[in-house]
């Protein structure tokens, strides 16, 4: 099983031991029992052989502990960051649910019904962006132990489709965007309620926060020969070949066009391909720059589903 956070690395160190290191030390050493064994006077040889096999440990050591050093700094700063975005990320909506508080408050609450069903609402929506902030930071220190528990069944999923956009459309103004949904699925799949909700849910937001003023975001999911495949368009921002292929590392986040900040905190789309793989599916993204993104989840079908 897949460990979110950073496999990459400890593979990376392993690899860069035994290349580094081990192999040259080995093969240094085969030789030199091999001279000892063949050579008459095997005397010098086997001194080259030392030396090499020392100078080649000691360059590999240092190479190491050069990596180590530089990674580690790098989590500390990561670290450090991701601390500052989370606590800005929910200062956010927090200062915004003050507000409509203070604002009811200070208005006598019921005396203007639509007044008071605006703060209402905005104070729901505002909640409900905190929650999901919440459950991604949950999920993101559960699966970077792997030891995200997942309670799967079998069957369609257009319904957690369905429940993960009415849960987004909670989240956004009612003419903020203009939202499409083409949810078409009866192939069953094994899956998670709660994760599907979380990834699609995920996606979503992603797709309002890096869209313009004019945002078109349409939800589909069909079945196809061997699967159910989802996706979220929208016409945002885009990506660049280069960012399309990072966007999926943990804390990373593209640079915005005008350098201003959607917030996040780098961890959503690290998260979702974690729950894709989870589900044995796949998690890729079509994307041009200035013109929009097509985020596409494949779930394999449940063996002997046919639709
Ligand atoms: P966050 O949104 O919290 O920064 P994500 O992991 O969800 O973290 O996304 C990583 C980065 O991928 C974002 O910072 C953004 O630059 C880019 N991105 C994600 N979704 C989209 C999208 N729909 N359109 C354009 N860029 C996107």
């Amino acid at each position: 099983m897949k460990r979110l956070q950073l496999n990459l690395s400890l593979t990376c160190i392993i690899v860069l031991i035994a290349v580094g290191v081990l192999v040259p030390v080995m093969l240094a050493t085969a030789g030199g029992i091999v001279a000892i064994v063949l050579a008459d006077d095997a005397g010098s040889i086997v001194i080259g052989v030392l030396v090499t096999s020392f100078a080649v440990t000691a360059a590999g050591c240092a190479l190491i502990t050069v990596l180590m050093t530089g990674r580690k700094a790098r989590m500390a700063r990561l670290q450090a960051d991701f601390v500052a975005n989370v606590s800005h990320e929910f200062r956010t909506p927090l200062s915004a649910i003050r507000l409509y508080v203070q604002t009811l408050q200070s208005h006598g609450g019921t005396d203007d019904p639509e007044m008071t069903a605006t703060c209402l609402a905005t104070i729901l929506r505002e909640t409900e962006w905190l929650d999901v902030m919440i459950d991604q930071v949950l999920t993101w220190r559960a699966s970077s132990r792997d030891m995200l528990p997942l309670h799967m069944e079998t069957g369609s999923v257009s319904r957690a489709v369905h429940h993960a956009v009415q849960r987004f459309e909670s989240m956004t103004l009612p003419d903020e965007l203009s939202l499409t949904t083409a949810i078409d699925t009866r192939l069953e799949v094994h899956y998670d309620r709660r994760a599907l909700d979380a990834l699609v849910l995920n996606l979503l937001t992603n797709a309002v926060k890096y869209t313009g003023d004019e945002k078109r975001i349409d939800v589909r999911a069909r079945d196809e020969a061997d699967g159910v495949v989802i996706e979220v368009q929208d016409n945002g921002i885009g990506l660049t070949p280069a960012e399309s292929r990072r966007i999926f590392q943990p804390f990373y986040r593209a640079q915005r066009p005008n350098g201003g900040d959607a917030g996040g905190v780098g961890l959503g789309l690290a998260i979702a391909r974690y729950l894709v793989q989870r589900h044995a599916g796949t998690l890729t993204v079509a994307s041009q720059k200035g013109k929009g993104s097509t985020f596409t989840v494949r779930l394999p079908a449940a063996k002997g589903s046919t639709s």
